[in-house]
């Protein structure tokens, strides 16, 4: 009974968060629909026009922006179990990234352990490393270099992702994966790190991170190795 109850709760609290998120999407994507509607009206000057115009591209880009962050790579229903090799997971995840990458003209560099196998949910895997590769680009704004690199033992496989970006202060780390945390204004969802929290955590894996500000971060992740 006791097992059931602790079942239902959590089920419970990922209901809830859905709920929020899809106010998150939701609001935008209203507030998008009025501009268009009064896009719509017939004498419509010209400035007035770009105005709603660029308002309903600010609106879409903040749902969508919500979406990279959280649902990426949800899909309904099982969650399957694989086996994967980190390192080609990362490459894969580099890949997606490629375009924000040139646009922040950053440099990467990687050392692939040839090893490293977890077993683990393909798309959650992405969905974090999304995330944690995605906010080091976004420290480099003009330029810098990230640093990607695995190592494997018999019992853990552990990431690193180093950047040469802005670098937090100890009461920012501390803020790390509060909902809604971001230091990005209308650029952030401040959700991307709740949701590396929550895997890691389901993956049984342990975060560690150093910072420092105009400098730099490193993030360590570990996973048991399977
Ligand atoms: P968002 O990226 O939408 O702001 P996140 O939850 O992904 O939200 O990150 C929360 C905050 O943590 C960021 O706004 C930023 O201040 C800080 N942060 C996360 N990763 C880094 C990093 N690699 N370098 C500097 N700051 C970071
Ligand atoms: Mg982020």
């Amino acid at each position: 009974i006791r097992q059931h109850l602790v079942k239902a709760k959590k089920l419970e609290a990922v209901e809830q968060m859905g709920a929020a998120i899809s106010h998150e999407i939701r609001n935008p994507l209203t507030a998008a629909l009025g501009f268009v509607q009064l896009l719509q009206e017939s004498d419509l000057d010209e400035k007035k026009r770009d105005l709603y115009l660029s308002l309903v591209k600010g609106e879409l880009e903040s749902a969508e922006r919500v979406i990279q962050d959280y649902l990426t790579f949800s899909k309904p229903s099982f969650h399957t179990l694989e086996e994967l090799n980190v390192s080609e997971e990362l490459a894969h995840v580099l890949t997606i990234l490629q375009p924000l990458t040139n646009q922040n003209s950053v440099l990467v560099e990687t050392n692939f352990s040839l090893n490293g196998l977890i077993k683990a949910d393909r798309q959650k895997f992405h969905q974090c490393f999304l995330n944690l590769i995605k906010n080091a680009i976004e420290s480099m704004p003009d330029g810098g270099v990230l640093y990607i690199e695995t190592q494997s033992t018999s019992s853990q496989v552990t990431i690193q992702i180093k950047d040469s970006g802005v670098g937090m202060t100890r009461a920012q780390i501390e803020r790390l994966g509060e909902p809604y945390y971001s230091t990005k204004e209308v650029k952030g969802t401040g959700l991307g790190m709740m949701v590396v929290y929550s895997i890691v955590r389901a993956m049984k894996g342990t975060i560690r991170v150093d910072s420092e500000p105009e400098k730099g971060t490193v993030f360590q992740i570990s996973f048991p190795a399977y």
